[in-house]
């Protein structure tokens, strides 16, 4: 096949320990998914069905990679949550079946422009311009599923320049790892080279230029970020 330009390279994250790359086909993100974050943006925790928002494949940022602050906003947000990589296409898969897709987890940061999710989310707009920018999925390297087992709990935490603003336990999840899975693929058909964020816990907060962002999860190690200046 031939295109009338170079076709872009293929979305990637590193994978742990190993030289190859894990590609990015689609970025699935759930919304709300520990109930003090819900309370924290002014909503009920109850156990409703989870809702999902995407970003495009190409926002994806590896550990130690700068951010520039990204243009639009006035309260860039941090959210620190666990990432599942899809390895086998899936669909309509029981949370038993939804386990055998799942390749390997990491470690990622939702970025947010906080202040214009907001407004579209009063205005009853779509989340895109607060969550789908460039640079916004910031994932750490995929840890394969057969060496660290299934993720069902154990500590996420995120510190700013030092001081920690979210500690939580992978075990307060509202829906866990085989259903947030087993419920995408009923909307959609699952594909390898997805990649699920799986929403954060209660401490988001504004970054600026020259923090330094660390994200923790207990068993996959952590993920750096620096914020840069905007881009001129
Ligand atoms: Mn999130």
């Amino acid at each position: 096949m031939s295109f009338v330009f170079e076709p872009p390279l293929t979305p990637s994250v590193a994978v742990a320990g190993e030289s190859l790359r894990f590609p990015v086909r689609r970025i699935f993100c759930v919304g709300r998914n520990y109930e003090a974050h819900a309370r924290e943006m002014g909503k009920d925790p109850s156990r409703e069905a989870p809702f999902f928002f995407t970003k495009p494949a190409d926002a994806v940022v590896d550990d130690r990679v700068v951010v520039p602050y990204p243009p639009l906003t006035q309260n860039f947000h941090h959210e620190a949550e666990l990432v599942v990589a899809i390895g086998r296409p899936g669909f309509n898969l029981s949370e038993e079946a939804a386990w055998e897709l799942v390749w390997g987890y990491a470690v990622g940061n939702d970025l947010t422009r906080r202040d214009l999710q907001l407004d579209a989310r009063d205005k009853g707009r779509p989340w895109d311009w607060g969550k789908a920018f460039d640079n916004s999925a910031v994932c750490g390297p995929i840890h394969r599923a057969s060496n660290v087992g299934r993720m069902e709990r154990g500590a996420i935490r995120l510190s700013v320049n030092g001081a920690v603003r979210q500690d939580a336990d992978l075990s307060d999840l509202i829906w866990s790892v085989p259903e947030i899975v087993s419920i995408l693929s009923h909307a959609i058909r699952l594909q390898p080279g997805d990649l699920i964020y799986t929403g954060t816990p209660a401490g988001v907060g504004a970054l600026a230029p020259g923090d330094v962002c660390v994200v923790e999860i207990e068993g996959l190690g952590t993920l750096t970020t620096k914020i840069g200046g905007a881009l001129t």
